[in-house]
């Protein structure tokens, strides 16, 4: 069996080279899909025989995406659009972007005269999660599945999509349990963000057997460190995770869409469509869903003293509104609640992390 090292070297190579997991899967004959953020429905796309590859951008310099978006776009998006312009995402079969927030409704549009030469397929999702909702999931559900096949050949049934759902609801427990896992093992951050990046670029069954092999191989630890909770869309910045690790922070549990947010519900029914629809009627907890009682809020900070956070680290997206509407919330019960917490700005386009390192320094000298 590998050992840690050799396992979590893995982890962070395909988690910083989605190019070659891209040519990896297209050489072996597979049609490759892009989803990008949040709650894509890759199960269709999976049991459809096509891998799924998340497209959450990166940091790169905006140049093109600046004539398709106006500057206060968050940078997710614009450098989703700057990469498919410059070719970045060639070889994938069609792309699908939902619905949730302003910037993913225009930079949906804004890719059909974008980026021409790949499909884009919408993943709308109803903010009305009644039963007329549900029922307009399905539907959409069934037009996304006539363009997946109208574009690429591939063929559906209703009992592929039950084995692939099977597939991403384990992934999904090993996710959790792995969350876990690390906090008790005092994972660096880096290491921990690689696992969770590296499930974008895999198929889930790979990664599910990475995962089990790696959590096989890592043992509590006994060291001192400062236990927290990070909360947000997206925290892959590699100088935020250094810095994190440098000043001693542990990350017992996330509420990062990016990482845990996208695991926690669970899949429940019989028919595979009605299991989907059921899933995202479910969902509450993310700033990104109409949810009027505003219940993660409270399952931040539930979650923060069930794992023995003593600090909650906000990590807000620049330009993201709805993120930025539940920071004044969480600001409020957290200190009712008696724990400290901090807001670092990220940016795809950032480079420089020293205020934001300074913001770690002071939130741990207050502990
Ligand atoms: S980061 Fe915020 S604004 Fe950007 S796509 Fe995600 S939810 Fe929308």
């Amino acid at each position: 069996m590998a050992d840690y090292n050799t396992l979590i070297n893995q982890f962070h190579d395909i988690a910083s080279n989605p190019a070659k997991q891209l040519r990896h899967y297209l050489d072996s004959g597979k049609k490759v899909a892009g989803v990008s953020p949040v709650y894509t429905p890759e199960e269709i796309v999976h049991s459809m025989g096509i891998v799924p590859m998340g497209i959450w951008g990166a940091d790169v310099e905006l140049s093109e995406s600046k004539r398709y978006f106006p500057a206060f776009i968050c940078s997710i998006m614009q450098s989703i659009i700057e990469l498919g312009i410059k070719g970045t995402y060639s070889g994938l079969s069609f792309v699908m972007m939902p619905s949730l927030c302003d910037s993913m409704q225009v930079a949906a549009e804004n890719w059909k005269w974008a980026v021409p030469s790949i499909p884009v397929i919408y993943a709308d999702w109803p903010h009305n999660r009644s039963q007329a909702g549900h029922d307009y999931i399905v539907a959409t559900h069934r037009r996304q599945i006539e363009k997946i096949s109208e574009i690429t050949g591939a063929e559906y049934s209703d009992a592929k999509l039950s084995d692939s759902i099977a597939v991403y609801k384990e992934h999904a427990e090993v996710m959790r349990a792995f969350s876990q896992k690390a906090g008790l093992c005092g994972m660096k951050a880096a290491d921990r963000q690689a696992v969770f990046k590296s499930a974008w670029f895999m198929l889930k069954e790979e990664h599910t057997a990475l995962v089990k092999e790696l959590m096989e191989t890592m043992n509590p630890s006994d060291e001192n460190r400062i236990n927290v909770l990070t909360t947000g869309i997206l925290a892959d910045q590699p100088d935020l995770l250094k810095a994190m690790d440098e000043l001693g922070f542990n990350i017992v549990w996330d509420d990062v869409a990016h990482e845990s947010r996208q695991y926690y519900v669970e899949y429940k029914g019989e028919n595979p469509l009605d299991i989907l629809a059921n899933k995202f009627c479910g969902m509450k907890h993310c700033s990104l869903i109409y949810d009027y009682d505003k219940t993660r809020i409270g399952l931040v900070i539930d979650e923060a003293k069930l794992y023995g956070a003593k600090a909650i680290i906000y990590i807000q997206t620049k330009f993201c509104d709805p993120e930025e509407f539940d920071y004044v919330f969480l600001k409020r019960e957290a200190e009712k609640a008696g724990l400290p917490i901090v807001m670092i700005e990220v940016d795809r386009q950032m480079t420089n992390y020293d205020q934001a390192k300074t913001a770690l320094q002071t939130l741990k000298e207050m502990l």
